[in-house]
């Protein structure tokens, strides 16, 4: 069964899709139950796909990368997160934040950091969430306080991609405690080597186990005042922008891990008998497959239609988060129904279908929970 055909993805994507799918046939999925069994990082496979072209092209040509659209980055999506999430969460965290930089950032910045990712030398990642401070994202309280010509940067992150690996990060703090939610942060550009800043891994987690998050403590660490991305206070404007792009690669996520869930509830319940004939005889059963397919056909016309509003920029936060609640919620479904076809080898954990129920937990919460989505389907539908 082929479920991330091609017939919906827009022909300028389909040749990185096909990329994408024999690097994760070689290199993604043959390894996947083993770093989900260890918990390691995979660099290997980071290597292997920086080799491959594969890691931080979305950065533009002339910083050293392919340029990628929004709809090769979520053809690419679905193809490593069928694979296995966790390692291919490593690949795209490799230049997590590059994003903002490309968009918002100064020619001197991204010579010196955009290029060493795209060429595959680097790594960033992102710092917004704090352990305090998740869903509210005007509320983080990581201080970075001006003096003569530096930043002098106070608090913690929690949840960090790369945290301890990235060579640097783009760094969300509050620069002001003004009654303007929306102006008080500012996005600045931190090398991981300097004075005050340490970091150690979270405790193991039970999904994305082949990708590594971080706490950050930020103990007087000093940045010079050329390190702020764009200008001080438009930092929850320039995040709220990224996170619409990203929600739609996230709704990739989603999609990647529904297909799998099918894929493993399909082959199974044809293959195991009870009562004389193969499970999937029974019409309970292929009801239940059938629902599967409706709904992750559903969220994937969303999502890439999401994709085209968002590369439109219309009404880019309406159709960023519904997609993402569609087809991430959509692989939470398709993985519960897959587990109770599995019967008892269900949770049997060098299973494919126990880690991937096991990853859909995950994108359901990360850039932004799906009540927070919904929150946002409400309050920007369109002509509001
Ligand atoms: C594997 C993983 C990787 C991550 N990577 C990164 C990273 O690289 N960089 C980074 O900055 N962060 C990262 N995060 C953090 C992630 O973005 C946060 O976990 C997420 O935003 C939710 O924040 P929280 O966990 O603090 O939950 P909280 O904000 O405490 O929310 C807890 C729950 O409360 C409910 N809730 C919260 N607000 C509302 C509301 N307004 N209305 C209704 N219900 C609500 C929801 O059910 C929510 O799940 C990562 C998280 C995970 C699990």
């Amino acid at each position: 069964m082929e479920l991330l055909d091609d017939s919906v993805v827009p022909e300028e994507a389909r040749d990185i899709k096909q990329e994408a799918r024999e690097f994760a046939e070689e290199h993604i999925a043959p390894n996947a139950e083993e770093y989900y069994r260890t918990g390691d990082y995979p660099h290997e496979i980071l290597e292997a796909g920086q080799e491959a072209n594969l890691v931080a092209q979305d950065i533009p040509e002339e910083w050293g990368g392919r340029g990628l659209s929004l709809h090769e980055l979520l053809a690419m999506t679905e193809e490593f997160y069928r694979a296995d999430a966790g390692i291919a969460l490593t690949l795209q965290l490799a230049s997590f934040g590059c994003e903002i930089l490309y968009d918002h950032g100064n020619e001197e910045q991204k010579e010196e950091y955009l290029r060493p990712v795209a060429e595959g030398d680097q790594i960033s990642g992102l710092a917004v969430s704090e352990p305090e401070t998740g869903s509210d994202l005007s509320g983080v309280s990581t201080f970075a306080e001006k003096d003569g010509d530096e930043y002098v940067i106070n608090g913690e992150k929690y949840w960090i991609g790369n945290g301890v690996e990235a060579d640097w990060i783009t760094l969300y703090a509050r620069t002001d405690d003004s009654d303007n939610r929306y102006g008080n942060h500012t996005l600045f550009i931190v090398p991981t080597d300097i004075d005050g800043y340490e970091a150690e891994h979270i405790p193991e987690k039970m999904g994305f186990r082949a990708s590594k998050q971080a706490h950050i403590t930020f103990d007087d660490a000093r940045i010079p005042e050329e390190n702020v991305i764009g200008f001080e206070g438009n930092g929850f404007l320039m995040l709220a922008e990224f996170f619409n792009m990203g929600r739609v690669v996230v709704a990739g996520h989603g999609l990647g891990l529904a297909a799998a869930a099918i894929e493993e509830a399909w082959d199974f319940t044809h293959e195991r008998e009870q009562f004389g004939r193969p499970v999937s005889e029974f019409q309970a059963v292929q009801h239940g497959l059938a629902d599967m397919l409706i709904e992750f056909e559903s969220a994937r016309a969303l999502t890439w239609r999401a994709a085209d509003k968002v590369a439109n920029h219309e009404d880019s936060g309406y159709w960023a988060a519904m997609a993402k609640t569609k087809a991430t919620e959509t692989a939470v479904d398709c993985a519960e129904q897959g587990m109770q076809f599995h019967g008892g080898r269900s949770v049997l954990t060098d299973r494919r279908i126990s880690r991937v129920y096991r990853d859909v937990r995950i994108p359901v919460i990360y850039e932004g929970a799906s009540e927070v989505q919904r929150n946002l389907v409400y309050g920007q539908r369109p002509g509001t």
